[in-house]
């Protein structure tokens, strides 16, 4: 029987330092180059979050770790069974990038720390990106350990041990470390045992109302489209709990932003209602979207509000059952102890009321200013509103040498 096409089920976080081989290894493990956009493949590296969808199946009539593939025809000539479709979120490994590594981090159900063995570990975004796990508490990893065909037998032992001193004490501590070549394939089907064992697919309560964080939004029409042919504007974006339908109502929030009379500076952000008319995960059309993989949703909206990613950030919810929205949050946090700044890590001073901060809230990220601090509690005034509810988990970033660095964590009490 050939496989039934359906949508992906699970979330895994491609994440580690920039040239370390992430887009590489998703490629290996989809087939799909995540870097589309002109501008990452003028500079060859990846800018936006990238999504790529691929299938872990097992050859009955073989033994593991080489009966894992993610092809539909074994090795042997009979048809494997598939046992998940995943979707990877590959991350950008760039310092500068980290507010966007941030928001997709919340969206992984687990992750694969992508380690280049032939360069000293741990470099700063290897160490950043397994602090950000540890912060938004993502348990489920498997630690690559990368182009082991450029390395000695040596050096890869090295390496080893340089990558079991950097996960002690964190998330990451137990987690398998798979030497593998993105490059040339090699042992990845080892790989794709590693993720059946270590990142189960979560518990669902697809009963629950829907929630979606919007990681892109797109105006599909190519220039120049005449009026009757315009389609509407289009999200994309992950559920987080319950099922979104064809044909359902949805609120937008915290929407789109909106001057307030004719001021140029005076502005509100203003709830969209509107209405799902087709679902996508990639090529594959769907009635109703679950948690898992990026769903591309069509609606009627004026695709002006949608194009260039303009909605990011915002939550899908059903129009009974939204999600507040805020501008004040107070805040359960934690702090890191040191964090990297630049090539060194730095011990920062203590958090200071006044002091501008940058919190991401599922995959918005908003600029604000400590009002309140207690010893474990804050209160954040965010310069612009965001849909959060209690229990919410938010990353919590300092400016550091001329960067937003990641500086802790917290959950959202009210
Ligand atoms: P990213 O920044 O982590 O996404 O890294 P890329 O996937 O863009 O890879 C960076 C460079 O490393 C590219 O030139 C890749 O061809 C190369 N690369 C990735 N994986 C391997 C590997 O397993 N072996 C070797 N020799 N090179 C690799
Ligand atoms: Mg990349």
């Amino acid at each position: 029987m050939p496989w039934v096409k359906q949508q992906p089920e699970v979330n895994i976080g491609v994440v580690g330092h920039v040239d370390h081989g992430k887009t590489t290894l998703v490629q290996a493990l989809t087939g799909i180059w995540t870097a589309r956009h002109s501008e990452e493949l003028k500079r060859g590296m990846t800018i936006k979050l990238g999504y790529a969808d691929g299938n872990i199946a097992f050859c009955e009539d073989m033994k593991p770790p080489e009966a894992y593939t993610t092809d539909e025809v074994c090795p042997t000539g009979s048809e494997s069974r598939l046992l998940r479709r995943v979707s990877y979120v590959d991350a950008p490994g760039h310092e500068a990038l980290m507010a966007t590594m941030l928001s997709g981090a919340m969206l992984m159900d687990g992750a694969i720390l992508v380690v280049a063995a032939n360069e000293p570990c741990p470099q700063p975004q290897t160490v950043e990106h397994l602090a950000a796990l540890n912060a938004i508490g993502i348990r489920n990893i498997v630690i690559v350990q990368n182009k082991i065909d450029v390395v000695t037998r040596e050096r890869a032992f090295e390496n080893y041990r340089e990558i079991k001193n950097l996960v002690r004490g964190t998330v990451a501590e137990d987690a398998p470390i798979i030497p593998v070549s993105a490059l040339h394939k090699t042992n990845i089907d080892v790989l794709l045992q590693s993720f059946q064992e270590r990142i189960p697919t979560p518990h669902r309560d697809l009963s629950k109302p829907p929630l979606m964080f919007i990681v892109r939004s797109f105006d599909v029409n190519r220039p120049g489209t005449s009026f009757q042919d315009l389609v509407g504007g289009v999200i994309g974006g992950s559920l987080i709990q319950g099922v979104l339908k064809v044909g359902d109502e949805v609120a937008i929030l915290p929407g789109v932003k909106t001057p307030v009379g004719g001021s140029k500076t005076a502005y509100k952000y203003e709830p969209i209602t509107t209405r799902i008319e087709e679902i996508r995960f990639g090529e594959l059309q769907v009635e109703e979207a679950r948690p898992g993989g990026l769903a591309a949703i069509r609606t009627p909206l004026d695709p002006s509000l949608t194009k260039a990613d303009s909605m990011v950030g915002n939550i899908v919810s059903h129009p009974d059952h939204q999600p507040p929205v805020a501008r004040v949050l107070e805040i359960e946090y934690s702090v890191l102890e040191r964090v990297v700044g630049g090539k060194e890590m730095t011990k920062l001073p203590p958090i200071q009321v006044k002091e501008n901060i940058v919190l991401t809230i599922g995959t918005a990220t908003r600029i604000g200013v400590v009002t309140g601090l207690g010893k474990s509690t804050m209160t954040v005034e965010l310069k612009d509103p965001v849909a959060v509810w209690e229990g919410g988990r938010v990353a919590l970033s300092r400016r550091v040498l001329g960067r937003w660095r990641l500086a802790g964590w917290g959950v959202v009490k009210s």
